[in-house]
């Protein structure tokens, strides 16, 4: 209260100095350029910047003389520029500068990508400090690959032997930062804290100000240490919270209990025409289980595309159906809920269940015989996209809930299905994104999960290769021959229109180059996003039907598309997708009798990290384990499709550190112990970031 009074500004008085809450471009310094520069950045006020911790620091002892250097040391240079050139790469719109520096025991070339801007700052006889990896030159000797640079003679704010490099923006250099954050940092000691300061002193932590100052400047390596282990603490403590304080409230929740009769099971079982593989007998044992249960279920099952998933949703709504339940099967897009409405209308007939289809653009007839069909109880099965969550549609008595995406469930469909029904349904989420299971605890910790590993017997996996730029025309002539041959294939391409800025194929461009130049006997046509609903199912019933022989994309194909036919997937720029996506896409090819194959064009500027993931996707094809591989190359915070289940970004933490995750959970699960209601405001307030993806009150 006190305080409040103290540091209000008063008439006549000099306003008081910034505090966290602060825009940044309130602070003398900082002016409108570069404020809007830092918000490119996510930093609006000063409490933004100051969580901004550096990516890295340069270890000053580390600096090398040129002559000494060797290939793969990570190393800093000062050195003088000699010659500096920009010129376009092979791949369009690609700048590469290449430079030479020299210092008094040598010289080393320099390259950078896609640094334009460094061309106006750097000029001969520029003083550099020059961080990077050094590499050797494809003809011979050696070369500072795309290292930081740093104008000028010193490095600016130093202190100690650690000098920060922070993210960077065009406009903004980490030397700008580093003299802009010291003046700041005192106000680090006024964030709040979230972490109960019972809990700080057990585990040894230091206080969140003194740990942001040193995660800046630290004087030695051990205080970087301890400023960090701090930060990481907080990001991964902060999400098993959530995820404890989120699966506690489910189980105090109100469920409805289907029970589990076997013979009904048994009869549903006996009447498919395949027998279930082994995962799939116990995800649909898991399931049932669950949901013979009183409080809500809430499980992941995850697979492969193909695993057989569906039929385990099938299974579960015969038995909600059997105890007298509604069950609702949500798709994210229109083209999976039609898709999924064929499968379980084959499924379900045996027991003599006719599910019904309700989507955005259902006739305005069937759209209220569905809903009065719902609402009287008389329509046990729907299949639908989350146009089943409006208000309108009601339920006699909804008891399960399928939800088949990619991305969890939010709470805002959560709270939206808890209304239709008197109490919470079973929910079963299926996703075919498998996560590693090091981050499971992290990414769903408020879920149970089921695992498919196996694939139905007789399916063949998909060949997969590399193309270089070279074997680009005998890629086509592969491609024309398996046409030729009466198959279908599909081109992904990165973007959908030619970008200044970014250097990759865009799907419009290459269709017309592949429909002109390349293929001019062949049916191509085109698909993306951007085309209106209408326009999109056409070209795709076009495909599916056999009237086109190539279909140029987006990463649009990525669900949903289901055409045995198409035996070829050509992904274009293949090295600017993420290994999850990549195996999404392969995901539609191999489904039919004719052997499948993938190519995967690399462009020349792919670098090292992109190729060990292609190199990946081309040795395995279980989902399970380039999940797991993903997270070895890239590290958590980009791993494997952590990103889209909407949690906050880790800038410290690393995911798939498993001690940390240990900790955590158990410094979590006490913190709920003594604290149940979550009555500390200050952590409350933390976990206001998680309240999208959890549920928390
Ligand atoms: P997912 O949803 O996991 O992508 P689906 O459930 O759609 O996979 O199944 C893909 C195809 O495999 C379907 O045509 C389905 O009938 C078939 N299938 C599912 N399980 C088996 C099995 N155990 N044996 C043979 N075929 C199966
Ligand atoms: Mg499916």
């Amino acid at each position: 209260m006190a305080d409040a009074v103290r540091t209000r500004p008063a008439a006549g008085r000099a306003a008081p100095g910034p505090g966290p809450l602060t825009r940044l471009r309130d602070i003398p310094g900082i002016n409108e350029a570069s404020a809007r520069r830092l918000l490119r950045l996510g930093c609006r006020t000063v409490a933004d910047l100051l969580r901004a911790v550096p990516r890295r620091h340069v270890d000053q002892r580390q600096r090398v003389e040129i002559a000494d250097l060797r290939e793969e040391m990570e190393v800093t240079v000062q050195a003088e520029v000699l010659r500096l050139h920009a010129r376009p790469a092979r791949a369009r719109r690609l700048t590469v500068l290449e430079g030479l520096v020299q210092d008094s025991s040598g010289q080393v070339a320099v390259v950078w990508f896609n640094q334009r801007y460094l061309a106006q700052r750097l000029q001969p006889g520029s003083r550099v400090l020059l961080h990077g990896r050094v590499v050797a030159r494809r003809g011979g000797g050696l070369q500072l690959h795309n290292p930081d640079v740093e104008v000028g003679e010193g490095s600016g704010h130093q202190v100690g032997i650690l000098t920060p490099v922070y993210h960077e923006t065009e406009g903004l250099s980490s030397r700008w930062l580093r003299h802009r954050i010291p003046p700041l940092l005192p106000i680090a000691d006024r964030l709040p804290d979230p972490l109960p300061d019972d809990l700080r002193r057990e585990e040894g932590l230091l206080p969140l100000g003194q740990a942001l100052r040193q995660a800046h400047f630290p004087a030695s390596p051990a205080e970087l240490a301890a400023a960090r282990e701090r930060l990481a603490f907080d990001e991964v403590f902060l999400v098993q919270v959530a995820a404890q304080r989120a699966r506690l409230r489910r189980q105090a929740t109100p469920g409805v209990r289907i029970p589990f009769d076997a013979e009904v099971a048994r009869t549903f079982v006996a009447g498919l025409p395949f027998r279930l593989t082994r995962d799939q007998r116990v995800a649909a044992w898991e399931v049932l289980r669950d949901m013979d249960r009183p409080q809500p279920m809430s499980r992941l099952l995850q697979g492969d595309v193909g695993t057989g998933k569906t039929v385990v949703a099938a299974l579960a709504s015969r038995m909600a159906v059997h105890a007298g339940y509604q069950a609702v099967v949500m798709a994210p897009t229109e083209l999976l809920a039609h898709q999924h409405l064929d499968t379980l209308q084959q499924l379900l007939q045996p027991s003599g269940i006719l599910p019904r289809l309700l989507v955005g653009s259902s006739p305005a007839r069937q759209r209220r015989e569905v809903l009065a069909g719902l609402a009287g109880g008389h329509d046990p099965v729907v299949v639908g996209t989350h146009a089943l969550l409006e208000p309108a549609v009601r339920f006699n008595r909804l008891g399960l809930c399928v939800v088949d995406e990619q991305h969890r469930f939010g709470v805002a469909q959560r709270l939206q299905l808890r209304a239709k029904a008197e109490r919470m349904p079973d929910v079963l989420t299926m996703t075919a994104t498998p996560i590693p299971r090091s981050l499971q605890l992290t990414v769903y910790g408020d879920l149970d999960c089921s695992r498919i590993r196996e694939r139905p017997p007789g399916r063949r996996p998909v060949a997969t290769r590399l193309v270089e730029p070279p074997a680009r025309a005998q890629a086509y002539a592969f491609i024309r021959e398996a046409v030729g041959q009466g198959r279908q294939g599909y081109v992904i391409c990165p973007l959908i229109d030619a970008s200044p800025t970014v250097v990759a194929r865009s799907a419009t461009e290459e269709y017309q180059r592949l429909q002109q130049a390349v293929f001019p006997d062949l049916r191509c046509t085109l698909l993306h996003g951007r085309l209106p609903a209408r326009e999109k199912a056409e070209r795709m019933a076009a495909f599916a039907g056999g009237a086109v022989d190539l279909l140029v994309a987006t990463s649009i194909v990525e669900v949903g598309v289901d055409v045995p036919n198409a035996t070829l997937m050509a992904i274009e720029g293949a090295g600017r997708f993420g290994l999850a996506q990549l195996h999404q896409f392969r995901g539609r090819i191999g489904r039919g009798a004719h052997a499948s194959h993938c190519l995967l064009f690399v462009d020349p500027d792919t670098d090292r990290a992109a190729r060990a993931r292609l190199e990946a996707l081309v040795a395995h094809d279980s989902g399970f384990e380039l999940a797991e591989l993903d997270l070895q190359l890239r590290g958590a915070g980009d791993a494997y499709g952590v990103r889209q289940h909407g949690m906050p970004e880790m800038q410290v933490a690393s995911l798939n550190d498993l001690v940390l995750q240990e900790r955590t959970r158990r410094a979590a699960t006490r913190v709920l112990e003594r604290d149940p209601g979550l009555r500390d405001r200050r952590l409350r307030q933390a976990l206001a970031d998680y309240g999208t993806v959890f549920e928390l009150d």
